[in-house]
């Protein structure tokens, strides 16, 4: 058996009882009178819903992960205790004093044996913010992985951490990642990986904490604790959390707010623009008219991002609006696109000018010249969280280019009355800070 530090695994029982002495052995499903517990994801359910021909149990919940029954166990070693060690830190940039004092703030809630929550504007630049608390424990022996709900951001954090340690063996772990695992000290990886960790972390960063599928998903969070050691820290990063996060952590995490973008310049306010039946806006040249004089007025200035609710909408739509412009300046993007990146790329690099896609950019991505429409931004996948996200796409980096925010909408929501309020006081609490 390899070694598993840190790590757990899941094996047949026979095989379990002949593993040497350093390996722990716990049973994967806790039974109960009427009850199965898996030990693995936390789920609790009926034996009834789970019960295999031969009369044994297994967990339906985790299945994908492979499958635990009632003959198997789950086997891991503690993890190695190391001493304190030099870490090469090469970053070459500097921080801007609201970040400094953030990074600071974190770096010695970590030293005091705090968890932190990092609330900070898009475009505020949190990666940065994190590197003396990562260099600390590196270099105090510790082991430490940052986790997101998102591949994305998995593989755009990679090279950024990669560059400023680059002598650590940072390993970039998710589903179909062809990296295969081995021990180390740096890791990132997506929250689900966290299921294959047993005590391992001293310090647990968890980016865009309020991002779907971790957000509401108590076996994520029944993993994530399972990952950090007795004693580890968690550091939370997000430009939304959501209320219900906020009275979840409230008295165990400390809240470090930072509501000025790196650039010093405010959020941009989305503009409410009513636009009756925007469901069928495809249908007909009238319908798409309004769509069409506003992104004509946008691309005067800048690139425009248009977000849409789903796939099949968003085929529809581009098809209509490919009529009205040249079609080799726009393209579309979904997490069904294999090419995906590739596309991102080449409208960064200004291939294109028109840009369709779905949710799956509403975070971690950065264009410079950049307008944001959203198409119906009464839909309800887009939350609050979701609003400002995209909202926050732009003005992110360079010069002022006079980016704007578009909701199209046929409704008032919730969502996007909290997401308006949201963007204006924290505007609002960022002049408090430029002026003191
Ligand atoms: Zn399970």
């Amino acid at each position: 058996m390899e070694e598993l530090h840190g790590r757990q695994k899941v094996v047949q029982k026979a095989e379990g009882v002949l593993l040497d002495d350093s390996y722990q052995l716990k049973e994967a499903l806790q039974l109960t009178t009427t009850k199965v517990i898996c030990q693995r994801c936390g789920s609790r359910f009926s034996k009834e819903e789970s019960r295999l021909p031969n009369q044994d149990y297994y967990c339906p919940y985790c299945i994908q992960l492979g499958r635990v029954t009632g003959q198997s166990y789950l086997v891991f070693q503690e993890e190695k205790t190391r001493n304190t060690r030099p870490v090469t830190f090469t970053w070459q940039g500097t921080l801007t004093p609201a970040q400094e004092e953030v990074s600071q703030h974190i770096l010695e809630n970590y030293q005091h044996n705090k968890n932190s929550l990092v609330w900070a504007v898009t475009g505020s630049g949190k990666t940065e913010m994190i590197f003396a608390v990562l260099r600390y424990c590196l270099q105090n022996g510790g082991r430490v992985a940052i986790a997101s709900p998102r591949i994305d951001v998995c593989r755009e954090l990679y090279p950024r951490i990669h560059e400023v340690f680059p002598k650590e063996q940072t390993l970039l772990l998710y589903g179909d990642s062809n990296e295969a695992y081995r021990y180390n000290a740096l890791t990132i990886c997506t929250t689900h990986q966290l299921f294959h960790f047993y005590r391992a972390f001293d310090l647990l960063i968890v980016d865009e904490i309020d991002a779907f599928p971790y957000d509401g998903d108590t076996r994520l969070a029944f993993a994530q604790k399972n990952a950090l050691k007795k004693k580890g820290k968690l550091i939370y990063l997000s430009a939304t959390p959501p209320i219900h996060l906020l009275k979840a952590i409230e008295g165990t995490f400390c809240i470090e707010k930072l509501p000025l973008r790196f650039h010093k310049r405010p959020l941009v306010v989305p503009q409410l623009v009513w636009y009756e039946q925007w469901q069928y806006c495809y249908q007909s040249n009238w319908k798409i008219r309004k769509l069409i004089t506003y992104l004509k007025k946008l691309l005067c200035d800048n690139d425009v991002l248009i977000f849409c609710p789903s796939i099949r909408y968003m085929q529809k739509l581009y098809k209509k609006v490919r009529q009205f412009f040249n079609p080799q300046e726009m393209t579309s993007v979904s997490s069904q696109d294999e090419l995906r990146e590739e596309k991102v790329q080449s409208m960064r690099e200004g291939a294109y000018r028109i840009l369709f896609c779905t949710t799956i950019l509403e975070r971690g991505v950065t264009f410079e010249h950049i307008s944001v429409i959203i198409m119906g931004a009464n839909h309800k996948i887009f939350r609050k969280s979701v609003l400002v996200q995209m909202a926050g796409r732009v003005d992110r980096k360079g010069d002022y280019q006079h980016g704007q925010v578009l909701f199209f909408y046929d409704q008032q929501t919730q969502a996007i009355r909290d997401a308006c309020e949201e963007i204006k006081k924290m505007n609002c609490l960022a002049k408090e800070w430029l002026s003191r």
